[in-house]
């Protein structure tokens, strides 16, 4: 990886003559106006808050995982169905290239022990001020709160502003609107009416790397809200993943649970029903936990035995209380055997504008292989806008700042 250099100003290229629009500045659009002024057009970027990126500075809060360190064909497989569509575009913008796009902003970047990538300083301000000085140097001019509301008659992007409606026209459009989730961030999703009415097909959003509500005991919310389940397998289908998750007030959230989300989520769509099987130990076999949990009690309480022979924590132990049914508590056997498949049903996914991002959008067969609308040349559509989804874990960035 080359170390940083200084974020020197970038020349100008020569002009093309043409111009650009890019609406909404977040990372997808400000990466496709890097690139426009890069290739000589004079860009115009209109974004409806006050100030850009504000979905990436959140997710910097947590520390902004920017990309993934995994091999690529591995990595790949992270957009699953969309894989396809993607995948020669990703080969020219990866995660390599991520990086060294980074250093060419004077931010290092590092591999975490999961092998995700972020920037050394975490967070997304010191990477959003290089890079909107980079779109400065380079001559893109941008336009805070322009919100833009569609098409007139004649074909103009129309834009309301705080000094009331204004119109633009340019030689090609990028459109980079973001999901439908956290509103209040920006990107409210009211596109998909405009691009709907406009005779383009677009897949309703649902939520992704999202939580579920779980109908909870008082009792459990009590003990355990906020508490992480660590160190366990979680099932649906035939997806298994291992990590943990954290029990909240109304259900569960957390990267394991992210990471089954889709899964989990497309179940409970298609069949009203969404069942998560958990391993609470999942390195121990079955006959090793019936074992342990068939030795002598005496006088310890269950929990007690349970932690003393399987080092089940509070929180796995309280679990297991509120989802096995007294008999089976009773029974080593069937004890053993609940541990192993301890069943949650959920209730639904939470509310979409609380998911990490979106699937649902801009269906793929409206767009061509550079990512413009078939129906509407000179018009593109990029980011989380589009229908594809991705896991946490960098993927999302990653998918958002491919070459087209
Ligand atoms: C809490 C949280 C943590 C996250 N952490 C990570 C992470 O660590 N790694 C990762 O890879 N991803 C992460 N993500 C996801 C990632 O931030 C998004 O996938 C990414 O920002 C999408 O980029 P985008 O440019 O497509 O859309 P956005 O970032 O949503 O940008 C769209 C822009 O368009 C503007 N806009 C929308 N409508 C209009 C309109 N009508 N007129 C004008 N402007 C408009 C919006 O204001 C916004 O600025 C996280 C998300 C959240 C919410």
């Amino acid at each position: 990886m080359p170390s940083p250099t200084p974020n020197a100003p970038h020349a100008r290229p020569a002009p093309n003559g043409k111009t650009a629009m890019v609406i909404g500045a977040g990372p997808a659009g400000l990466m496709a106006a890097e690139r426009l002024a890069g290739d000589g057009y004079a860009v115009t970027i209109y974004e409806g808050m006050p100030s850009a990126g504000r979905k990436l500075l959140m997710a910097g809060k947590s520390g902004l995982n920017i990309t993934h360190s995994e091999d690529l064909e591995t990595f790949l497989t992270r957009y699953g169905t969309s894989r396809a569509r993607l995948e020669p575009h990703l080969r020219k913008f990866g995660p390599d290239q991520i990086r060294e796009w980074c250093a060419g902003l004077g931010l290092e970047t590092f591999v975490g022990s999961s092998g995700r990538v972020f920037p050394t300083a975490m967070k997304a301000s010191p990477l959003l001020r290089a890079w909107l000085r980079r779109l400065d140097d380079l001559g893109c001019t941008i336009h805070y709160r322009h919100y833009w509301t569609g098409w007139n008659d004649a074909d103009q992007a129309v834009f309301k502003t705080p000094d009331g409606e204004i119109t633009a026209t340019a030689d090609i459009t990028i459109l980079a609107l973001g999901g439908g989730s956290w509103k209040r961030l920006g990107s409210d999703g009211k596109w998909m009416e405009i691009l709907l009415n406009a005779g383009i097909k677009c897949n309703p959003f649902k939520p992704a790397n999202c939580g579920f509500e779980l109908n909870w005991t008082d009792h459990l919310i009590d003990k355990c809200a906020g508490s992480p389940v660590k160190a366990v397998t979680l099932t649906c289908g035939d997806q298994t993943v291992r990590g943990e998750f954290v029990i909240s007030k109304t259900g569960i959230e957390g990267s394991a649970v992210y990471a089954i989300s889709a899964t989990l989520r497309d179940q409970w769509l298609e069949t009203g029903v969404g069942t998560l099987t958990l391993d609470l130990c999942p390195d121990r076999t079955l006959g090793d936990v019936t074992n342990r949990l068939s030795k002598p009690r005496g006088k310890n309480s269950l929990g007690n035995h349970l932690r003393k022979t399987l080092g089940l924590d509070a929180t796995k132990t309280a679990l297991i209380f509120e989802v096995t049914p007294r008999e089976t508590l009773n029974d080593p056997t069937a004890l053993a055997t609940a541990i192993k498949n301890l069943k949650l049903q959920i209730k639904k996914p939470r509310p979409l504008d609380e998911a990490i991002s979106t699937a649902g959008g801009v269906a793929w067969e409206e767009l061509d292989d550079t990512f413009q609308l078939i129906n509407r040349p000179g018009t593109y559509c990029l980011g989380e806008m589009i229908d594809w989804e991705a896991p946490t874990g960098g993927y999302l960035l990653s998918g958002c700042l491919i070459k087209y």
